[in-house]
């Protein structure tokens, strides 16, 4: 097909491009099961530290707060693996769709 012919052709065809980041985020259709920013669900965390063991990133660290021993996640380490949620006795763990974490200061990386 000449290139002519083939320009046509995908002039008439429906876009395959979104206009992100411009039109929003509420544009994409994320799936389900996208691993984003983790959440953490305080009081279902029991202390174990085994995300912290599990972790091959060395993304997470256990701290102690008046609850007792809990993760904090750091994303500039975190390869977003999931390997913390499945190895959470509790289910404690869960990833949200949240992809937009990219920023200029560590301690906004931060999920506590
Ligand atoms: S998703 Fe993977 S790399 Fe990120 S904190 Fe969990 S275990 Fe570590
Ligand atoms: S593995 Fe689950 S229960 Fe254990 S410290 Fe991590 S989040 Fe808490």
């Amino acid at each position: 097909m000449s290139i002519f012919l083939e320009a046509c052709r995908s002039l008439l065809k429906p876009k395959a491009t979104l206009r992100y980041p411009l039109g929003g985020k509420d544009l994409l259709q994320i799936p389900d099961g996208y691993r984003g920013k983790m959440a953490l669900k305080r009081e279902a965390c029991i202390g174990c530290t085994i995300c912290e063991k599990d972790c091959p990133s060395s993304a997470i660290t256990i701290i102690t707060d008046q609850k007792g021993k809990r993760p904090v996640f750091y994303l500039d380490r975190c390869m977003f693996c999931g390997q913390c949620k499945e190895s959470c006795p509790t289910k404690a763990i869960s990833f949200t769709k949240d992809f937009e974490n990219a920023s200029y200061d560590r301690k906004t990386m931060e999920v506590r």
